[in-house]
């Protein structure tokens, strides 16, 4: 039987390293700040909010939500962030997406200060992960998934890391992670050839593809560690991951369960982002 690689002790740790920088804030009358930016009310991104606000209010930080109507034009957005990029009571800024299509998300993503840009959304963020120049944020997700492993395996300097999944979300920016903790990373996608021979051969496997089932027994090997990052939603309602979680769960020496593995742990990091664009505005 697999350990099971839960959320909750990384998130009471990420939070305990949190509270403390917060009072501080607050002593100085500096509370960290995010704004929400939605547009419309779709199901998910309403239930996201929630728990984000619940979870965030919970430890200090304050939230804000900004909600436009579901036919908003780029532009009428592209002011509505550029009036947050200037408001100094707001640290960070969270960009519910997909937008509706008629939106040129793009547009609307780099339109907002690199300084705020808590989700890895704008190009600044992302070339900032790649040359570590510490502008902006990585993607929370990404960064996620190397909280959780190094909670749980600290050293991951040598390991074989293998990525199925390459969006510029989790897979492109979680590769560049796990480069800077010295771990050999291979990344693979829908045209990689023979995809259970190169998942087999990794000491952490990490599946990020948005397909579930995609991961069976075929794909892992004794001695794995499992990071599942997929959120599917089956016909019956039910959340998966990526991972055939039955058949993987025997034969893997750790897999982290869907729900309750890396999505909580995703809000932890974005508090953490919060808090530490609040320090950096406040010097
Ligand atoms: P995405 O943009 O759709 O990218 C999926 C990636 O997986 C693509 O690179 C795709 O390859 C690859 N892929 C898909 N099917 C594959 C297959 N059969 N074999 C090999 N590779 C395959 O998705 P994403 O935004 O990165 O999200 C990935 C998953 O993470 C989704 O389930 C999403 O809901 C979840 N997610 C979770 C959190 C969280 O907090 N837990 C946050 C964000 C996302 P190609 O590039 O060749 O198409």
């Amino acid at each position: 039987m697999a350990t099971l690689l839960s959320s909750k002790p990384v998130v009471s740790h990420i939070r305990e390293s949190l509270v403390g920088r917060i009072y501080v804030m607050r002593e100085r009358g500096v509370v960290p700040t995010l704004a929400i930016v939605r547009v419309g009310d779709r199901p998910d991104d309403v239930s996201y909010e929630a728990s984000v606000v619940k979870r965030l209010i919970r430890i200090g930080i304050d939230v804000r939500r900004i909600i436009f109507s579901e036919n908003v034009s780029t532009e009428g957005l592209m002011a509505g962030i550029r009036e947050l990029n200037h408001d100094p009571t707001v640290h960070g800024v969270l960009l519910f997406r997909p937008m509706p299509k008629h939106i040129d998300e793009t547009a609307v993503c780099e339109v907002l200060d690199y300084n705020k840009d808590m989700d890895g959304v704008t190009e600044a963020s992302l070339g900032g992960i790649f040359s570590q120049s510490g502008k902006g944020y990585p993607p929370c997700t990404a960064q996620a998934c190397v909280e959780m492993l190094k909670y749980y395996s600290p050293d991951l300097a040598g390991k074989n890391v293998v990525i199925v999944g390459r969006s510029n979300v989790v897979g492109k920016p979680l590769s560049m992670l796990l480069l800077q903790q010295n771990a050999t990373v291979t990344i693979c996608h829908t045209k990689t050839a023979d995809l259970p021979s190169i998942t087999k051969s990794a000491d952490i496997l990490i599946a990020a593809a948005g397909r579930a089932n995609l991961i069976t027994a075929e794909h892992v090997s004794p001695g794995q560690t499992v990071i599942d990052v997929g959120v599917n939603m089956l016909p019956d309602g039910k959340m998966v991951g990526d991972t055939a979680f039955d058949e993987v769960e025997p034969i893997v020496h750790a897999i982290t369960p869907v729900p309750g593995g890396v999505g909580p742990v995703t809000t932890s990091v974005l508090a953490q982002h919060v808090v530490t664009a609040a320090e950096k505005s406040s010097k």
